[in-house]
C-alpha cells in the first residue's frame, strides 16, 4: 500500500515548524515528521493520514547534543546512533538500552525524541526516560513547558502532546554518585520490539541502598515504573553483594510487580510468559544495577 497524499515542508527554524504545525491543523491535521522509522510505515499502511508533514530536522535549534546542568540534554533532530556514539558513556543506562533498537541503520536516522513522542509501550527509551526522571521540553504557539517523563506517557501511543506541539528537546540526568544502572530485555530476534524489557537504577550510601526504582516495559499500555528502595534495602542489608542470595530474594520481590502485568497475550508471546520475563529481567536488573553502582564507586 502507498501513504494517502500529503503536503511536505522542510523549515529551518523552531517558529516556523511551530507556524506550519498551526496552518496544518486548521487546513485539516498536520504531523512532525523525524527519523520517519515509525511514522512512514504508519503512512503506508494508510493506519494516519496526515495532509501534511513539517519535517523538523533541518532547525539548527533542534541539533544539539550537550550538557546542561547536570543532564544531557538532546535535541528533537538528534538521531539515536549520535547518542549511542557520542553520550552513552555519559547516560550509562541510555547508553545499555539503545543497542537494541532496531537496528544500526533504523538508529542512524531515529531520533531520541522521535520514539519519546512516538510512545510505543514496547519501546525502550520512553521505559529508559522514566526510570532517569528524564524532562522533555515541549513547545508551540503558547511557549514550552517542561513535562517529567512520568506525566508524559498516557496509554499506549499517546502523550499530553498537543496536536500543534512538539518535543524539542529531552534531558537525561548524568549519573549521581553512587548510582548503577541494569537493563535486559527479550525480543524473538536481535533488532525486533521487545516482548518485554526492564532497566533498573539504585542508589548506594555507604553500601546501604537508598533508592532502587526499577521499570518494566512491553507489559501494558506503557512503561510501569515501581520503587524496590525498602526490599533491596533489606536483601543487601542481609545478604551483602551475595548475588545468588539477593536475586532468590529479589526475585520474590519483583513477582508482585509481575502479577500487575495485563496484556491480551499475542501471537509471540503470552500474559502468563511476559510475567515471567518481568520476574527474570527485573531481578536481573536490580542487581545488575547494585553491582554497577559498586564498581563506580571503585573507579
Ligand atoms: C524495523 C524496525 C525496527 C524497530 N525496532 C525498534 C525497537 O526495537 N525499539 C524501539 O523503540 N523502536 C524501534 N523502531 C522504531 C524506531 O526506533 C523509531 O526511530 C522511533 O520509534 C521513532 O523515531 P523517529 O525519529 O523515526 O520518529 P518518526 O517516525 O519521524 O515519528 C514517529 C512519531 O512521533 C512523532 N514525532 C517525532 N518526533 C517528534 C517530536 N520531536 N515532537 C513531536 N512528535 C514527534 C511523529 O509525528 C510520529 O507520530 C523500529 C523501527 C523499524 C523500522
Amino acid at each position: 500500500m502507498k501513504p494517502a497524499p500529503f503536503s511536505y515542508v522542510r523549515p529551518t527554524r523552531l517558529d516556523d515548524v511551530v507556524g506550519e504545525l498551526e496552518e496544518a491543523e486548521s487546513a485539516g491535521s498536520g504531523k512532525v515528521i523525524a527519523g520517519g522509522q515509525s511514522l512512514l510505515p504508519v503512512l503506508a499502511m494508510r493506519l494516519g493520514r496526515p495532509r501534511t508533514l513539517v519535517d523538523i530536522t533541518r532547525v539548527p535549534e533542534l541539533a544539539g547534543l550537550r550538557e546542561e546542568g547536570g543532564s544531557i540534554r538532546i535535541g528533537a533532530a538528534v538521531r539515536q546512533r549520535q547518542v549511542e556514539r557520542e553520550a552513552a558513556q555519559r547516560i550509562p543506562l541510555v547508553g545499555h538500552a539503545l543497542p537494541w533498537i532496531g537496528h544500526r541503520e533504523i538508529r542512524s536516522r531515529g531520533t531520541v525524541c522521535g520514539s519519546l513522542a512516538h510512545a510505543d509501550p514496547s519501546a525502550e527509551l520512553p521505559a529508559v526516560a522514566l526510570c532517569l526522571g528524564a524532562v522533555l521540553t515541549v513547545t508551540g504557539s503558547r511557549g514550552s513547558r517542561e513535562v517529567p517523563a512520568a506525566d508524559f506517557f498516557t496509554g499506549a501511543m499517546s502523550t499530553v502532546l498537543g496536536g500543534t506541539e512538539l518535543v524539542t528537546a529531552v534531558r537525561f540526568p548524568a549519573p549521581r554518585a553512587g548510582e548503577g544502572f541494569g537493563f535486559g530485555e527479550m525480543a524473538r530476534r536481535h533488532g525486533d520490539f521487545a516482548l518485554a524489557g526492564a532497566a533498573a537504577r539504585v542508589r548506594l550510601d555507604g553500601g546501604g541502598v537508598v533508592e532502587a526504582q526499577l521499570v518494566g516495559f512491553g507489559v501494558a499500555d506503557r512503561a510501569r515504573s515501581q520503587d524496590f528502595t525498602g526490599p533491596l534495602a533489606e536483601a543487601v542489608s542481609r545478604h551483602g553483594q551475595d548475588e545468588k542470595a539477593l536475586t532468590a530474594v529479589m526475585t520474590e520481590a519483583v513477582s508482585e510487580m509481575a502479577e500487575d502485568v495485563v496484556t491480551a497475550g499475542d501471537a509471540h508471546a503470552s500474559q502468563d510468559y511476559r510475567r515471567r520475563l518481568i520476574r527474570v529481567l527485573g531481578t536481573r536488573a536490580l542487581v545488575r544495577a547494585c553491582a554497577d553502582s559498586r564498581r563506580r564507586a571503585k573507579r
